[in-house]
């Protein structure tokens, strides 16, 4: 047993030169002998770009920077291809997506967190514990961040359970009556007047849910008064870059650790603003793993289902959005919308998705997999293990 360290301690005691190879930092077999157990995770970051697969991707790359493989994620060690079918159907939404990736159990399209047996809008399923509920019963901090509404399916799948991803009236509410712990810590999302609305269809608002919380539901990032240690924001719009350096700065003083989730909207119907988001969520995430020890912070990114976004043209130096803004101003007709050198085809798509890694835990990631398996990357790097008669 001796590493590099020792290795050269020796060579210079024994007045030897180093015979270390130059390149190599570390051999296969060096790896093999030194490696302790599997490092744990203390925190985890879960990126999902919403509607991000491999060709949106590969073209926020060209549209940022002209090139390919220019995004930070994809300089990230560890890549696998993560599968999103519902348990019924081929091409996921979000609420089947992401439910399937924080619970580790697949269920059907519309469904949030609940099993296959649910029926959308006419029954429940079984609830599905979610990697939030888990986090927040081991006394992590929790938080949830989304450039969507607060109660759309990707971040309701964390901390909600139900039969309909439509029924916000119910589902926000929820994030205030925890099954675990004491519910999400840092809530920032935006849908203020829609979510506003089924809330009081449903008998309730955001005053009377602060109120019998005590905990004030601010509109505005700037609102949130700095001793605020569980923050919950509900905006018209909501800048997820403000918020996630905003949440860092409280979840980072918990001991135990935290498990945070950063949506940020992928969906390229509208294929400038679509492939515009992903260059600036890369440049957050980018921004975070300087900011975060990947010692002890597991790094993922991952989208909750594909989109039918193609590059089949274009030309170094040339502008990959050529006919973009022709296409903008014109009367919108179709779900098939024909750029120069790319073609939108405005619908989900059943193939598998990006899920990329770093951190301790992140070497799990490769191959291709079903999305459940990323619930389990994530169990594995806390070093837990899911309760009886939840697991697959
Ligand atoms: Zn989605």
């Amino acid at each position: 047993m001796m590493n590099k360290k020792s290795f050269l301690s020796l060579c210079l005691l024994m007045g030897a030169a180093p015979a270390l190879p130059v390149v190599a930092q570390t051999s296969p077999a060096e790896t093999t002998r030194s490696a302790p157990s599997p490092a744990k995770a203390k925190n985890i970051i879960l990126f999902l770009a919403d509607a991000g697969g491999v060709p949106v991707i590969h073209a926020a790359s060209l549209l940022g920077y002209g090139e390919p493989q220019k995004l930070r994620i994809q300089q990230w060690p560890h890549l696998g291809l993560s599968e999103t079918s519902p348990v019924d159907e081929f091409v996921s939404d979000s609420a089947n997506g992401m439910s399937s990736i924080v619970t580790g159990i697949k269920t059907r399209n519309g469904v949030i967190s609940q099993g296959p047996n649910a029926a959308r809008g006419r029954q429940d399923g079984r609830p599905t514990k979610t990697l939030l509920e888990y986090a927040e019963e081991r006394g992590l901090l929790t938080g949830v961040i989304t450039t969507q509404s607060i109660a759309d399916a990707t971040p309701a799948a964390t901390y909600a359970h139900s039969n309909d991803r439509k029924t916000w009236g119910t589902i926000f509410p929820q994030a205030f009556t925890p099954r675990f712990g004491d519910g999400v810590d840092v809530l920032f999302g935006a849908g203020r007047a829609e979510v506003g609305e089924q809330l009081v269809a449903a008998g309730t608002s955001f005053d009377k849910i602060s109120q019998s919380h005590k905990r004030p539901i601010y509109s505005t990032l700037d609102q949130v008064p700095a001793n605020n240690a569980r923050p919950v924001v509900v905006g018209d719009r909501m800048d997820v870059h403000a918020a996630t350096l905003k949440a860092l700065d409280i979840l980072e003083r918990s001991p135990k650790g935290y498990f945070l989730v950063v949506e940020w909207d992928a969906h390229t119907d509208d294929s400038r603003e679509g492939l515009q988001n992903v260059v600036d969520f890369d440049k957050l995430i980018a921004e975070v793993e300087r900011r975060v020890d990947l010692k002890d912070t597991l790094l993922v990114f991952t989208a909750d289902h594909s989109f039918g976004l193609q590059v089949d043209g274009g030309r170094r130096g040339e502008p990959l959005l050529e006919g973009y803004d022709a296409w903008k101003a014109a009367p919108k007709e179709g779900a098939i919308v024909r750029l120069k050198n790319v073609l939108v085809n405005d619908s989900h798509t059943g193939e598998e998705v990006p899920a990329l890694a770093i951190g301790p835990g992140a070497e799990r990631v490769r191959g291709y997999f079903p999305n459940t398996y990323l619930f389990d990357v994530m169990m594995q790097a806390w070093g837990w293990v899911a309760d009886t008669g939840t697991s697959k």
